[in-house]
């Protein structure tokens, strides 16, 4: 018998963290360095990363670029092994204690934190929701400045209007000033103040170097000018004056966010949410807030990151102590706080209650504060050894998850015989039947997300027996969860089996049962056995002269070995977990109108293996040649494979085909080798056609399905050339 002891830590509460603003980050850096026994953190956001605030006016100006301003929050949750979510919260019922979500299935969480920020409030000015770029939320800068860039590149005439003369409006205006003189757009900017002052809300001196600032550049300031219409062509100031710009800037007063007003939360006369000075929620022992979403009873504090981040050392504190039962600290807001706003030529406005001081020195300190900020939440890969062949997997130092930690295809081949022999069918027959077939398939947390584990993993599944042009019918569950009491495990079941039923509804299959357990690891297995109908047989057409096709990308243990190394952004995952999350259902369609059968499913063991076993299931096919350059690689995948990254199967899946391969080693990119070892999660389909079937190419255009030319048939006695 099992006894407890052997458990790691089981699993007893859920830490839910709701945007990854300043304050949260903090959490998510300190428990992931000192995680604590029992609970589980979470992070729900709906970007990859986190935008810094200090460093949007240098990444307005052109001095940093948009990744140097933002924390990789799918590489820290990685790298630490927090659960990420990528979605969109709509609304929080704190009687229930649930997070709803967009298009998925609601969270339940334990304890709370709200981070989520504001956004710039549209409502008081007609038109203006619709016609204006707006500031906040910041996570949407980019976009919006892109597009600003963009448009006043082409339109010379346009004028770019900043409504709205604080801070934020003032630094923008400078920061777009010194942007369009680099870029040579001579496009005139406008500010307009509601009343006669800029930076309102600091002392007297701070306005006269302001104002004199703007008579030096090329901003142009029009004071009392308070906009009350803003239309597709002008902005209409209240004193019946027109101004005509196309996507002018609102940089006016913020607000709350929507979902606020969906929520059961206790809310100030300015809508943000009413906490203490311990950072929790007024008449909430279990839920925390900060930043900009929220107002501490009888402090006005100005909406800034410094107070997120100040309350961030608090919250972390907090936390603790509230699971430990302990008796909680208080955050006492700074009376007065260094504002720091960028000028222009490398200068800064300094200003601390009634004090301002400008200068390149002040500038040189921002930058400073601001990297070190940065650079506190920025994992450096610090393993110089480059990595040797080793076909042991499992005595990689890191270990990928997916189809990244199969059994080796070597170890198949000698127990397995008489399925590897006959090039591993996707999806086999079962005896004694016409036309029912069957596959099986199991994959970890290749996401930690557990509704999108739910839908990769179906996906994945299903490709096997879509592969076979079989119809699927039912499916049975295998599932394995982490050591947790009962709570957390039906919570997890709930998010795998919505993913899980997601993916099969598409594919027209349903789950009709399962099977699961309890591991005494930190992830999830999940897996699916799929049985499915045939088309009754059909004779396959022979090819002599076809063309080798492949549907989608490859390279995903790539990336996420990569990634958790820490060698690429982890915004490179964005790329591969929409694909992973598609369906391949469509393109099954379009095989099995045609009725095909040189298919294959890619995921598994890599390009290679894979391309090899069509070549053993079909005696029409003599050999292939692929051409290197021309498989479409992940954009994550091109640069782990320019830093010599590669996933822990990649040694023996390529040990285990290398001798099937005439790689000619002086006609290809050497660096570029491994991506044919590279084992595929939820990927695409290999699939050869003759000239007669273009047809299903045409298809494939119609429904816009992604799929690339590779390579061809060639009479190489079941050897694959790869030039
Ligand atoms: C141009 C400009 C310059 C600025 N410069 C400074 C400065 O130099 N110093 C300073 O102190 N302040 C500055 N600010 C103010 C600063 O941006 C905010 O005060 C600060 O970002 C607030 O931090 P926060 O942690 O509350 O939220 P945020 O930093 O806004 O973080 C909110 C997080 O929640 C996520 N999120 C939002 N909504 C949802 C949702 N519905 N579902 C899931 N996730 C969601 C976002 O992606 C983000 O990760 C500046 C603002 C602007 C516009």
């Amino acid at each position: 018998m099992n006894t407890n002891k052997n458990k790691k830590n089981i699993i007893k509460k859920d830490l839910v963290l709701l945007g990854a603003g300043h304050s949260n980050i903090e959490v998510l850096k300190k428990f992931g360095t000192k995680p604590i026994d029992g609970l589980r953190l979470t992070v729900i956001s709906n970007s990859y990363f986190s935008t810094y605030s200090g460093m949007l006016p240098g990444y307005l100006k052109g001095i940093y670029d948009w990744k140097e301003i933002n924390i990789d929050l799918a590489k820290l949750c990685r790298v630490y092994g927090h659960r990420l979510i990528i979605s969109n919260v709509i609304k929080i019922d704190t009687k229930n204690n649930l997070v709803f979500l967009e298009n998925r299935p609601s969270i339940n969480y334990d304890y709370l934190s709200i981070n989520l920020g504001i956004k710039t409030d549209s409502s008081k000015i007609k038109g203006a929701e619709k016609n204006c770029l707006k500031l906040k939320p910041i996570s949407s800068i980019k976009e919006n400045f892109d597009k600003l860039l963009e448009f006043n590149k082409v339109n010379k005439n346009n004028d770019i209007v900043i409504i709205g003369a604080g801070a934020a409006g003032f630094e923008v205006a400078l920061a777009l000033d010194e942007n369009l003189k680099r870029r040579n757009i001579k496009n005139n900017i406008i500010l307009l103040s509601k009343n006669s002052s800029v930076l309102n809300q600091f002392n007297k001196k701070a306005e006269f170097i302001a104002k004199n600032t703007l008579k030096k550049c090329n901003v142009k300031f029009l004071n009392n000018a308070e906009v009350v219409m803003v239309t597709s062509n002008y902005v209409l100031l209240k004193d019946g004056r027109k101004i005509f710009c196309k996507l002018p800037i609102l940089a006016t007063n913020s607000g709350p966010l929507d979902l606020l007003k969906k929520s059961d939360l206790p809310l100030t006369k300015n809508g943000s949410i009413l906490i203490e000075s311990n950072l929790l929620v007024s008449g909430y022992n279990n839920i925390f807030s900060t930043g900009d979403i929220s107002e501490i009873k009888a402090y006005n504090m100005p909406k800034a990151g410094v107070f997120a981040v100040k309350q961030g050392k608090i919250l972390v504190k907090n936390i603790k102590k509230l699971y430990l039962q302990k008796k909680l600290s208080l955050y006492k807001p700074q009376k007065y706080f260094l504002s720091i706003i960028g000028l222009q030529n490398n200068r800064a406005l300094a200003i601390k209650s009634i004090f301002s001081i400008k200068g390149q020195l002040i500038w040189n300190i921002k930058k400073y504060i601001d990297k070190k900020f940065i650079e506190k939440y920025t994992l450096y890969n610090k393993d110089n050894h480059p990595q040797d062949n080793q076909s042991e997997p499992v005595l990689n130092q890191m270990q990928c998850k997916g189809c990244g930690s199969k059994i080796p295809q070597s170890i198949l081949n000698s127990v397995f015989k008489e399925n590897t022999i006959k090039g591993s069918l996707d999806a086999d027959k079962v005896p004694n039947t016409k036309n029912i077939f069957q596959t099986t398939d199991i994959i970890s947390s290749i996401v930690s997300d557990p509704f999108e584990l739910g839908n990769i993993s179906a996906k994945h599944a299903l490709n096997d027996i879509l592969a076979s042009n079989t119809k699927p019918l039912a499916a049975q569950m295998i599932v394995s969860l982490p050591p947790a009491i009962n709570e957390i495990n039906k919570r997890d079941l709930i998010q795998l089996k919505s993913g899980a039923d997601y993916a099969m509804k598409q594919a027209t299959c349903k789950i009709i049962g399962g099977h699961s357990y309890n591991n005494n690891d930190d992830q999830v297995y999940l897996g699916f056995s799929i049985i499915g109908k045939k088309k009754n047989y059909v004779k396959p057409q022979k090819i002599k002269k076809g063309k080798l096709y492949i549907t989608g990308k490859i390279g995903s243990a790539l990336v996420f070995a990569a990634i958790e190394k820490k060698i690429i952004s982890g915004m490179y995952s964005e790329e591969v977990v929409n694909t992973m999350k598609k369906s391949n259902y469509e393109i099954f369609k379009i095989f099995n109108k045609f009725n095909m059968q040189h298919i294959t499913d890619i995921s598994g063991f890599g390009l290679a293996i894979h391309a090899h076993n069509l070549l053993l299931r079909h005696s029409d096919l003599n050999g292939l040649e692929i051409s290197l350059k021309k498989i479409p690689l992940y954009e994550g995948a091109i640069e782990a494979l320019n830093n010599n990254v590669k996933s822990s199967l990649n040694d023996s899946n390529k040990n285990s085909i290398i001798n099937n391969l005439r790689v000619d080693y002086k006609k290809i990119n050497t660096k570029y080798l491994n991506c044919l070892f590279d084992p595929q999660t939820a990927g695409g389909f290999l699939f050869i056609l003759d000239a007669t079937q273009k047809r299903i190419l045409d298809e494939l255009d119609k429904k816009k399905i992604n799929y690339s030319y590779i390579g061809r048939v060639t009479n190489s006695r079941k050897k694959i050339k790869i030039i």
